[in-house]
């Protein structure tokens, strides 16, 4: 049901990067059509290099620029934010919501999540939301628990697999070179595209679920071989265009 999903690796390229870093990325630009036949490939740099990438990328079939994060609202007094539409305006064409990091570092609840999600759409972006257990919660034995609070929570109505992908990035995997089993995956991820049917029905089977945390070249193929993993979210590994393209080079 899921093998026709058309992979997506995204990079998360978090609070890294100047206007030096553009080498780099013209470096994943000039790779990404030895896969373009098999993935889609998604750049997310900081805010302040969106708009020279997405110059760089225009026209490219098979890589695309995103964001980070955005705020709810289109425009106004808030000061340091930047909107969906600002995201939009600069070439990008997806937003990172509900990162694990932005979730502790700025505590952000799952209805925020699902604000920035609507807001995302509203700008005509595809948002990507996170979803995740801590090392704790996993512990505790609640790692199904809080997947299905966090997607049910942070989930918009009207979710398609046109302007939606999920994200599963079990916190504890998250730049400590630990990830779970394939087991735990092909459960996990299984469990989420059940939820995923139950509340969209068909669209539920075809949006893309991506694994995240601690993929790189050496683990990627395994990862991305398991059932409803339809990709990677993908963080210190996304800045390199070598290691980059090497995972997803696990689908050509
Ligand atoms: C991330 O932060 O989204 C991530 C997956 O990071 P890393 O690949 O470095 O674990």
């Amino acid at each position: 049901m899921t093998d026709a999903i058309r992979p997506l690796i995204a990079g998360n390229w978090k609070m890294n990067g100047l206007r030096a870093s553009t080498a780099e990325f013209e470096a994943m630009l000039a790779g990404a059509g030895s896969v373009a036949a098999k993935a889609d490939l998604l750049v997310c740099p900081p805010g302040t290099l969106i708009a020279a990438f997405a110059d760089k990328a225009r026209g490219a079939k098979n890589l695309a620029i995103g964001a980070q994060d955005c705020h709810p609202k289109a425009s106004g007094a808030h000061t340091g934010d930047i909107s969906a539409e600002m995201l939009a305006d600069s070439g990008a064409g997806a937003v990172i919501v509900g990162h694990s990091e932005r979730r502790a570092d700025h505590g952000e609840s799952d209805g925020l999540v699902r604000q920035k999600a609507e807001a995302a759409w509203r700008a005509g972006l595809t948002a990507i939301v996170c979803i995740g257990e801590t090392q704790a919660q996993r512990d505790a034995g609640q790692t199904l628990d809080i997947c299905r609070g966090q997607l049910t929570g942070s989930l918009p109505d009207k979710a398609t697999s046109g302007n939606l992908v999920v994200a599963y990035e079990p916190v504890w995997a998250i730049g400590t070179g630990l990830t779970p089993t394939s087991g735990d995956v092909e459960q996990i991820h299984k469990f989420i595209r059940e939820l995923l049917i139950a509340r969209l029905n068909g669209e539920g089977a075809k949006i893309r679920i991506l694994y995240g945390g601690s993929v790189k070249p050496s683990n990627a193929r395994e990862l991305m071989a398991i059932a409803n993993v339809n990709g990677a979210l993908i963080g210190g590994a996304s800045l390199k265009a070598a290691d980059f393209l090497a995972i997803a080079g696990s689908y050509a």
